[in-house]
């Protein structure tokens, strides 16, 4: 995935400001909350979107928009 250095809001064209989503336990889009499974990425459907830092500190790059309560996340690294 090509990279860019300002990302822009889609809903109110603001720049993104750029850091990270960060969790105790692996961060994975799923296509629904189950009850069930305590780690996301064991779901057969699940993307892990985080990489894994020093002691179980996982996290994902990600951009904000505070005024839309908007975020992307950039998984590709
Ligand atoms: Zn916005």
């Amino acid at each position: 995935m090509k990279k860019y250095n300002i990302r822009h809001c889609p809903y109110c064209d603001a720049e993104l400001n750029k850091g990270v989503i960060q969790a105790g336990q692996r961060i994975a889009w799923t296509p629904k909350v189950s009850n069930f499974v305590a780690e996301p990425t064991w779901k057969k459907d699940a993307v892990r979107l985080s990489k894994q830092g020093y002691v179980a500190m996982n996290y994902v790059d990600a951009y904000i928009c505070e005024r839309c309560k908007f975020v992307e996340i950039d998984y590709s690294d």
